[in-house]
């Protein structure tokens, strides 16, 4: 898969529907981390996602799909399951993503 710095200057389309050969969830800043035991299906983080980076199986969410998320946060912000302060609650939670990539 190409890498975000194989886009076209100003990441303009050149192609309607390429931006899944892209792997531009490296610019990604915040990480979204699911929690399935909180989860309740309701699909409400599917429909907002503005990149389809919620993966689906058998009517249920099953993970993040960090090639393509940009960690915009929208998923978690309106999330039912994930409103509150207790993040062991939550099915969803932003965390910052140099926690998760040895070169930070
Ligand atoms: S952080 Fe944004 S891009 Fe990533 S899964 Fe959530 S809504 Fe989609
Ligand atoms: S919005 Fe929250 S509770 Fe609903 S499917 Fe997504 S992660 Fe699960």
């Amino acid at each position: 898969m190409k890498g975000w710095r194989d886009l076209e200057i100003g990441a303009l389309i050149t192609e309607p529907g390429n931006s899944a050969e892209y792997k531009t969830g490296e610019w990604r800043a915040w990480r979204p981390v699911f929690n399935r035991e909180n989860c309740i299906d309701c699909m409400i983080c599917w429909v907002f996602c503005p990149d389809s980076s919620i993966i689906v199986k058998d009517k249920k969410v099953v993970g993040i799909d960090y090639d393509h998320c940009k960690g915009c946060g929208i998923c978690a912000h309106e999330c039912p399951k994930s409103k509150g302060d207790d993040e062991s609650k939550k099915a969803l939670v932003m965390k910052p993503e140099y926690l998760f990539r040895e070169e930070d």
